[in-house]
Protein backbone atom coordinates (compact mmCIF):
# COMPACT_ATOMS: atom_id res chain seq x y z
CA UNK A 1 0.00 0.00 0.00
CA UNK A 2 0.99 3.89 -1.03
CA UNK A 3 0.28 6.19 1.39
CA UNK A 4 0.51 10.08 0.64
CA UNK A 5 1.23 11.77 3.36
CA UNK A 6 0.25 15.19 3.52
CA UNK A 7 1.24 18.34 6.06
CA UNK A 8 4.12 16.19 7.11
CA UNK A 9 6.55 18.02 9.79
CA UNK A 10 10.03 16.61 10.69
CA UNK A 11 8.72 15.08 13.74
CA UNK A 12 5.81 13.23 11.74
CA UNK A 13 8.39 11.72 9.40
CA UNK A 14 10.51 11.00 12.69
CA UNK A 15 7.72 8.85 14.52
CA UNK A 16 6.38 7.07 11.56
CA UNK A 17 10.17 6.25 10.47
CA UNK A 18 10.80 4.91 13.69
CA UNK A 19 8.36 1.99 13.36
CA UNK A 20 6.86 1.29 9.57
CA UNK A 21 9.91 -1.49 9.95
CA UNK A 22 7.04 -3.32 11.50
CA UNK A 23 4.64 -2.69 8.78
CA UNK A 24 6.21 -4.82 5.58
CA UNK A 25 4.59 -3.59 1.78
CA UNK A 26 3.51 -0.11 3.51
CA UNK A 27 4.89 2.59 2.19
CA UNK A 28 5.11 6.62 2.88
CA UNK A 29 5.68 9.29 0.42
CA UNK A 30 5.63 12.67 2.36
CA UNK A 31 4.58 16.06 1.12
CA UNK A 32 4.29 19.67 2.82
CA UNK A 33 1.34 20.40 0.99
CA UNK A 34 -1.78 20.55 2.72
CA UNK A 35 -4.81 17.93 2.10
CA UNK A 36 -7.19 20.16 -0.02
CA UNK A 37 -9.82 20.52 -3.21
CA UNK A 38 -6.53 21.31 -5.05
CA UNK A 39 -3.68 19.26 -3.34
CA UNK A 40 -5.68 15.93 -3.69
CA UNK A 41 -4.41 15.92 -7.60
CA UNK A 42 -0.88 15.05 -5.84
CA UNK A 43 -2.88 11.64 -4.46
CA UNK A 44 -2.83 9.90 -7.83
CA UNK A 45 -1.51 6.82 -8.21
CA UNK A 46 -1.63 6.31 -4.02
CA UNK A 47 -4.08 3.97 -2.57
CA UNK A 48 -4.18 6.02 0.42
CA UNK A 49 -3.84 9.73 2.15
CA UNK A 50 -2.71 10.72 5.55
CA UNK A 51 -4.21 13.62 6.99
CA UNK A 52 -4.17 15.64 10.02
CA UNK A 53 -7.05 18.58 11.91
CA UNK A 54 -5.71 21.18 9.45
CA UNK A 55 -6.65 19.30 6.39
CA UNK A 56 -9.77 20.69 4.26
CA UNK A 57 -11.38 17.18 3.18
CA UNK A 58 -14.34 18.37 2.26
CA UNK A 59 -17.06 17.00 -0.67
CA UNK A 60 -14.41 18.84 -3.46
CA UNK A 61 -11.45 16.98 -1.66
CA UNK A 62 -12.85 13.82 -1.20
CA UNK A 63 -14.50 13.89 -5.15
CA UNK A 64 -10.98 14.63 -6.51
CA UNK A 65 -8.98 12.14 -4.38
CA UNK A 66 -11.99 9.27 -5.71
CA UNK A 67 -11.30 10.70 -8.86
CA UNK A 68 -7.79 10.09 -8.66
CA UNK A 69 -7.87 6.32 -6.84
CA UNK A 70 -7.90 6.92 -3.72
CA UNK A 71 -9.46 4.52 -1.62
CA UNK A 72 -9.01 5.27 2.24
CA UNK A 73 -8.27 8.63 3.96
CA UNK A 74 -6.20 7.84 7.49
CA UNK A 75 -6.92 10.65 9.39
CA UNK A 76 -3.61 11.09 12.05
CA UNK A 77 -6.23 12.79 14.67
CA UNK A 78 -9.15 11.78 17.02
CA UNK A 79 -10.98 14.69 16.17
CA UNK A 80 -12.72 14.31 12.24
CA UNK A 81 -15.56 17.03 11.97
CA UNK A 82 -13.07 18.72 9.00
CA UNK A 83 -14.03 15.80 6.92
CA UNK A 84 -17.18 15.28 4.80
CA UNK A 85 -18.06 12.13 6.44
CA UNK A 86 -21.15 11.71 4.23
CA UNK A 87 -19.77 12.36 1.13
CA UNK A 88 -16.70 9.79 1.44
CA UNK A 89 -19.09 6.99 2.63
CA UNK A 90 -21.46 8.04 -0.90
CA UNK A 91 -18.42 7.48 -2.77
CA UNK A 92 -16.80 4.39 -1.11
CA UNK A 93 -13.80 5.88 0.87
CA UNK A 94 -12.67 4.55 4.02
CA UNK A 95 -12.17 7.18 6.42
CA UNK A 96 -10.11 5.49 9.62
CA UNK A 97 -9.46 7.89 13.07
CA UNK A 98 -6.89 7.41 16.10
CA UNK A 99 -9.51 7.42 18.53
CA UNK A 100 -7.27 7.37 21.69
CA UNK A 101 -3.65 7.84 21.80
CA UNK A 102 -3.05 9.68 24.83
CA UNK A 103 -5.85 11.50 26.19
CA UNK A 104 -2.86 12.61 29.01
CA UNK A 105 -1.12 14.44 26.59
CA UNK A 106 -4.27 16.86 26.08
CA UNK A 107 -5.63 16.88 29.77
CA UNK A 108 -1.90 17.78 30.93
CA UNK A 109 -2.16 20.75 28.10
CA UNK A 110 -5.13 22.00 29.23
CA UNK A 111 -4.31 21.77 32.94
CA UNK A 112 -0.93 23.86 31.69
CA UNK A 113 -3.18 26.20 29.95
CA UNK A 114 -5.65 26.87 33.74
CA UNK A 115 -2.64 27.36 35.77
CA UNK A 116 -0.23 29.26 33.03
CA UNK A 117 -3.48 31.87 32.57
CA UNK A 118 -4.12 31.66 36.18
CA UNK A 119 -0.62 32.42 37.56
CA UNK A 120 -0.28 34.99 34.27
CA UNK A 121 3.07 32.58 33.72
CA UNK A 122 3.38 34.12 30.39
CA UNK A 123 3.31 38.02 31.36
CA UNK A 124 5.25 37.04 34.24
CA UNK A 125 8.43 34.97 31.84
CA UNK A 126 8.17 38.37 29.43
CA UNK A 127 8.97 40.35 32.59
CA UNK A 128 11.44 38.47 33.89
CA UNK A 129 13.26 38.64 30.90
CA UNK A 130 13.47 42.50 30.56
CA UNK A 131 14.94 42.42 34.14
CA UNK A 132 11.20 43.30 35.65
CA UNK A 133 10.63 41.46 39.08
CA UNK A 134 7.44 43.82 39.98
CA UNK A 135 4.73 40.84 40.60
CA UNK A 136 1.83 43.46 40.75
CA UNK A 137 -0.98 42.17 38.35
CA UNK A 138 0.02 38.47 38.13
CA UNK A 139 -2.20 37.63 41.41
CA UNK A 140 -3.60 34.44 40.60
CA UNK A 141 -6.66 31.94 42.69
CA UNK A 142 -6.06 28.72 44.60
CA UNK A 143 -7.38 25.99 42.47
CA UNK A 144 -7.31 23.60 45.74
CA UNK A 145 -11.22 23.69 46.87
CA UNK A 146 -12.80 25.13 44.53
CA UNK A 147 -15.27 23.49 41.64
CA UNK A 148 -13.72 22.36 38.21
CA UNK A 149 -16.49 22.12 35.38
CA UNK A 150 -15.30 19.54 32.70
CA UNK A 151 -17.63 19.34 29.76
CA UNK A 152 -17.32 16.12 28.04
CA UNK A 153 -16.15 13.10 30.05
CA UNK A 154 -14.84 11.10 27.17
CA UNK A 155 -10.82 9.52 27.43
CA UNK A 156 -9.91 13.60 27.56
CA UNK A 157 -12.20 14.54 30.05
CA UNK A 158 -11.60 11.91 32.20
CA UNK A 159 -7.62 12.43 32.32
CA UNK A 160 -8.82 16.18 33.37
CA UNK A 161 -11.31 14.85 35.85
CA UNK A 162 -8.64 12.51 37.36
CA UNK A 163 -6.29 15.48 37.34
CA UNK A 164 -8.85 18.40 38.64
CA UNK A 165 -9.71 15.87 41.73
CA UNK A 166 -5.95 15.41 42.36
CA UNK A 167 -5.41 19.21 42.65
CA UNK A 168 -8.06 18.92 45.32
CA UNK A 169 -11.01 20.12 43.66
CA UNK A 170 -14.54 19.26 43.71
CA UNK A 171 -15.28 18.09 40.26
CA UNK A 172 -18.85 18.35 38.33
CA UNK A 173 -19.33 17.43 35.11
CA UNK A 174 -21.72 17.43 31.81
CA UNK A 175 -22.13 15.03 28.68
CA UNK A 176 -24.77 13.63 27.05
CA UNK A 177 -23.48 10.09 27.93
CA UNK A 178 -22.47 9.52 31.97
CA UNK A 179 -20.15 7.15 32.36
CA UNK A 180 -20.72 5.75 35.39
CA UNK A 181 -17.07 4.23 36.14
CA UNK A 182 -16.14 8.40 36.71
CA UNK A 183 -18.74 8.63 39.81
CA UNK A 184 -15.87 8.77 42.42
CA UNK A 185 -14.40 11.77 40.66
CA UNK A 186 -17.19 13.65 39.71
CA UNK A 187 -20.99 14.78 40.05
CA UNK A 188 -22.95 14.93 36.78
CA UNK A 189 -24.69 18.30 36.52
CA UNK A 190 -26.73 19.94 33.93
CA UNK A 191 -25.05 21.93 31.49
CA UNK A 192 -26.35 25.01 33.24
CA UNK A 193 -25.46 24.23 36.68
CA UNK A 194 -22.44 23.26 35.28
CA UNK A 195 -21.91 26.62 33.65
CA UNK A 196 -23.37 28.44 37.35
CA UNK A 197 -21.42 26.63 40.08
CA UNK A 198 -17.61 26.20 38.15
CA UNK A 199 -14.79 28.10 38.67
CA UNK A 200 -12.42 26.63 36.22
CA UNK A 201 -14.29 24.94 32.87
CA UNK A 202 -12.66 23.04 30.48
CA UNK A 203 -14.29 21.72 27.42
CA UNK A 204 -13.65 17.78 26.25
CA UNK A 205 -16.32 17.08 23.69
CA UNK A 206 -16.34 16.88 19.89
CA UNK A 207 -17.57 19.67 17.93
CA UNK A 208 -20.86 18.63 16.06
CA UNK A 209 -23.34 20.82 14.34
CA UNK A 210 -25.59 20.41 17.82
CA UNK A 211 -22.77 21.68 20.03
CA UNK A 212 -21.33 24.42 17.37
CA UNK A 213 -20.85 28.04 19.46
CA UNK A 214 -22.14 25.72 22.82
CA UNK A 215 -19.81 28.83 24.96
CA UNK A 216 -22.00 32.00 23.48
CA UNK A 217 -23.11 35.21 25.42
CA UNK A 218 -26.20 33.36 27.25
CA UNK A 219 -23.18 30.75 28.26
CA UNK A 220 -21.08 32.92 29.30
CA UNK A 221 -23.63 35.19 31.26
CA UNK A 222 -24.90 32.56 32.95
CA UNK A 223 -20.55 31.81 34.50
CA UNK A 224 -19.67 33.02 37.71
CA UNK A 225 -17.40 36.19 37.75
CA UNK A 226 -13.76 35.20 37.72
CA UNK A 227 -14.15 32.11 36.07
CA UNK A 228 -11.52 30.63 34.28
CA UNK A 229 -12.18 28.64 30.59
CA UNK A 230 -10.04 26.15 28.60
CA UNK A 231 -10.35 24.88 25.84
CA UNK A 232 -8.36 22.37 24.22
CA UNK A 233 -11.14 20.86 22.06
CA UNK A 234 -12.14 22.42 18.79
CA UNK A 235 -12.01 26.02 18.26
CA UNK A 236 -15.71 25.87 16.97
CA UNK A 237 -17.14 25.09 20.91
CA UNK A 238 -16.62 29.00 21.28
CA UNK A 239 -18.23 31.98 19.98
CA UNK A 240 -15.10 34.05 19.54
CA UNK A 241 -16.98 37.39 18.94
CA UNK A 242 -19.03 36.55 22.46
CA UNK A 243 -15.59 35.58 23.97
CA UNK A 244 -13.89 38.80 23.55
CA UNK A 245 -16.51 40.72 24.64
CA UNK A 246 -16.58 38.79 27.84
CA UNK A 247 -13.13 38.84 28.53
CA UNK A 248 -13.50 42.97 27.57
CA UNK A 249 -16.58 42.64 30.65
CA UNK A 250 -14.06 41.44 32.76
CA UNK A 251 -16.08 38.10 33.18
CA UNK A 252 -12.98 35.82 33.03
CA UNK A 253 -10.21 35.58 35.66
CA UNK A 254 -8.15 33.41 32.71
CA UNK A 255 -8.81 31.67 29.54
CA UNK A 256 -6.45 29.32 27.81
CA UNK A 257 -7.34 27.95 24.43
CA UNK A 258 -5.12 25.79 21.99
CA UNK A 259 -7.66 25.69 19.70
CA UNK A 260 -9.55 28.29 18.22
CA UNK A 261 -11.85 29.55 15.55
CA UNK A 262 -9.64 30.51 12.53
CA UNK A 263 -6.77 28.53 13.20
CA UNK A 264 -7.35 25.83 10.20
CA UNK A 265 -6.32 28.71 7.93
CA UNK A 266 -2.84 29.20 9.59
CA UNK A 267 -2.07 26.39 11.90
CA UNK A 268 1.46 24.53 12.06
CA UNK A 269 2.91 27.20 9.78
CA UNK A 270 5.43 30.41 10.77
CA UNK A 271 3.78 33.59 9.55
CA UNK A 272 5.36 35.90 11.98
CA UNK A 273 6.56 38.00 9.13
CA UNK A 274 2.78 38.52 7.57
CA UNK A 275 -0.26 40.43 8.45
CA UNK A 276 -2.61 37.73 9.23
CA UNK A 277 -6.66 38.08 7.80
CA UNK A 278 -8.33 37.59 11.01
CA UNK A 279 -7.80 39.47 14.09
CA UNK A 280 -9.30 37.68 16.24
CA UNK A 281 -5.97 35.28 17.68
CA UNK A 282 -4.02 39.08 17.79
CA UNK A 283 -6.99 40.84 19.40
CA UNK A 284 -7.31 37.74 21.97
CA UNK A 285 -3.69 38.22 22.96
CA UNK A 286 -4.04 41.69 23.69
CA UNK A 287 -5.52 40.61 26.89
CA UNK A 288 -3.13 39.92 29.74
CA UNK A 289 -5.65 36.48 31.14
CA UNK A 290 -5.61 35.17 28.12
CA UNK A 291 -2.74 32.67 26.94
CA UNK A 292 -2.38 30.77 23.57
CA UNK A 293 -1.38 28.00 22.45
CA UNK A 294 -1.05 26.26 18.72
CA UNK A 295 -3.02 22.75 18.58
CA UNK A 296 -0.70 20.80 20.59
CA UNK A 297 -2.79 18.85 22.96
CA UNK A 298 -1.51 15.74 21.17
CA UNK A 299 2.15 17.28 20.82
CA UNK A 300 3.96 14.51 23.24
CA UNK A 301 6.39 11.78 22.57
CA UNK A 302 4.09 8.88 23.42
CA UNK A 303 1.43 10.60 21.49
CA UNK A 304 2.97 10.95 18.53
CA UNK A 305 4.47 7.43 19.24
CA UNK A 306 0.60 5.60 19.50
CA UNK A 307 -0.70 7.79 16.87
CA UNK A 308 1.99 6.73 14.36
CA UNK A 309 1.64 2.66 15.59
CA UNK A 310 -2.35 3.16 15.09
CA UNK A 311 -2.50 4.69 11.73
CA UNK A 312 -0.31 2.13 10.34
CA UNK A 313 -2.57 -0.63 11.98
CA UNK A 314 -5.72 1.38 10.25
CA UNK A 315 -3.25 0.79 7.36
CA UNK A 316 -3.04 -2.70 7.25
CA UNK A 317 -6.67 -2.90 7.56
CA UNK A 318 -7.63 -1.18 4.99
CA UNK A 319 -5.26 -3.62 2.66
CA UNK A 320 -7.08 -6.76 4.31
CA UNK A 321 -10.38 -5.03 3.93
CA UNK A 322 -10.91 -4.97 8.00
CA UNK A 323 -13.86 -2.77 9.40
CA UNK A 324 -13.17 -1.91 13.22
CA UNK A 325 -14.20 1.09 15.94
CA UNK A 326 -11.87 2.87 14.11
CA UNK A 327 -13.66 3.71 10.91
CA UNK A 328 -15.94 6.62 10.62
CA UNK A 329 -16.79 5.86 7.22
P1 LIG B 1 -14.28 10.97 23.33
O1 LIG B 1 -15.08 10.57 22.15
O2 LIG B 1 -13.58 9.92 24.12
O3 LIG B 1 -15.17 11.82 24.34
C1 LIG B 1 -16.03 12.84 23.93
C2 LIG B 1 -17.13 12.96 24.97
O4 LIG B 1 -17.89 14.12 24.66
C3 LIG B 1 -18.08 11.75 24.98
O5 LIG B 1 -18.24 11.27 26.30
C4 LIG B 1 -19.38 12.32 24.42
O6 LIG B 1 -20.54 11.72 24.95
C5 LIG B 1 -19.27 13.77 24.87
N1 LIG B 1 -20.10 14.69 24.11
C6 LIG B 1 -20.43 14.66 22.79
N2 LIG B 1 -21.21 15.72 22.50
C7 LIG B 1 -21.37 16.43 23.64
C8 LIG B 1 -22.07 17.61 23.98
N3 LIG B 1 -22.77 18.29 23.06
N4 LIG B 1 -22.03 18.05 25.25
C9 LIG B 1 -21.32 17.35 26.20
N5 LIG B 1 -20.65 16.22 25.95
C10 LIG B 1 -20.68 15.77 24.68
O7 LIG B 1 -13.23 12.04 22.76
P2 LIG B 1 -11.82 12.44 23.40
O8 LIG B 1 -10.76 11.52 22.91
O9 LIG B 1 -11.99 12.65 24.87
O10 LIG B 1 -11.57 13.84 22.67
C11 LIG B 1 -12.39 14.96 22.92
C12 LIG B 1 -12.07 16.04 21.90
O11 LIG B 1 -10.76 16.55 22.13
C13 LIG B 1 -12.00 15.55 20.44
O12 LIG B 1 -13.26 15.49 19.85
C14 LIG B 1 -11.14 16.59 19.78
O13 LIG B 1 -11.97 17.62 19.29
C15 LIG B 1 -10.29 17.13 20.94
N6 LIG B 1 -8.86 16.82 20.79
C16 LIG B 1 -7.97 17.83 20.81
C17 LIG B 1 -6.61 17.58 20.69
C18 LIG B 1 -5.59 18.67 20.74
O14 LIG B 1 -4.45 18.48 20.26
N7 LIG B 1 -5.91 19.82 21.30
C19 LIG B 1 -6.17 16.26 20.54
C20 LIG B 1 -7.12 15.24 20.55
C21 LIG B 1 -8.47 15.52 20.66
Amino acid sequence: MRILFYAAKRYDQESFTDIIGKFPGIEIEYTDHELGPRSATLAEGFDAVCAFVSANVDARTITSLAKHGVKAILMRSAGYNNVDVEKAKELGIVVKIVPKYSPESVAELAISLALAANRRLCKSYIRIRENNFDIDGLCGVNLAGKTAGIIGTGKIGAAMCRICFGFGMRVIAYDINKNPSLERYLKYVSLNELLEKSDLISLHCPLTDKNYHMINSDAIKKMKDGVILVNTSRGGLIDTGDLIKGIRAGKFHGVGLDVYEEETDFIYGDHSNEILPNPATSKLLDYPNVVMTSHQGFYTKEALGAIAETTLRNARDVEKGIRTDNDVA
